[in-house]
């Protein structure tokens, strides 16, 4: 079974999220949408919350399997058999940032791969930190976000 697991925080879940598991999807026989758990990290919605957005919107994909994991991310893929690990690229500071974690997973992750998805250019301005923003500022970030999840203020 080729696994890949997609990790972050999804605070939120944006439109670019799901069009890189959509794109990886093909090649893979499960894909797991793994959110670091870090006491220390504030977000700005609970876990609960963003796990069940993840739920939510790949309800329909049999492929798609939702977790949680706290410390290294390369442990964790090893811990459940996936050899790689799935990323996007939006711009030059991604793609530096990526490098350096692509390049520390392949070594503590015993030669895990990361599959990096150049954004597409209709999303390639949708950041979760933006979309937070909009949130805090009393805007309205349903353009940025799945069509089935919806916000609102029991959500943090
Ligand atoms: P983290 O907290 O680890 O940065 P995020 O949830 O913010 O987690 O992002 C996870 C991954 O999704 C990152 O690789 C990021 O580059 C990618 N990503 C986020 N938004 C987009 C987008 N609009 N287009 C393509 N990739 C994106």
């Amino acid at each position: 079974m080729k696994k890949i697991v997609f990790p972050g925080s999804f605070d939120p879940i944006t439109k670019g999220h799901v069009d890189l598991v959509q794109r990886a999807l093909p090649l893979f026989d499960e894909l797991i949408l793994a959110i670091g758990v870090n006491s220390q990290k504030k977000t700005l919605f609970d876990l609960e919350t963003r796990l069940g957005w993840l739920k939510q919107v790949f309800i329909d994909e049999p492929k798609v399997k939702v977790d949680t994991f706290e410390k290294l991310t390369a442990s964790y893929c090893n811990r459940i058999g996936a050899k790689y690990l799935l990323r996007g690229l939006r711009n030059a500071s991604d793609f530096d940032y990526e490098k350096t974690i692509s390049q520390l997973n392949f070594i503590v992750g015993d030669e895990l791969e990361t599959l990096f998805f150049i954004s597409r250019p209709a999303y390639s301005h949708i950041s979760s930190t933006i979309v937070r923003e909009i949130i805090n500022g009393g805007g309205d970030a349903s353009p940025f976000l799945p069509e089935n999840i919806v916000l609102n203020k029991e959500n943090n």
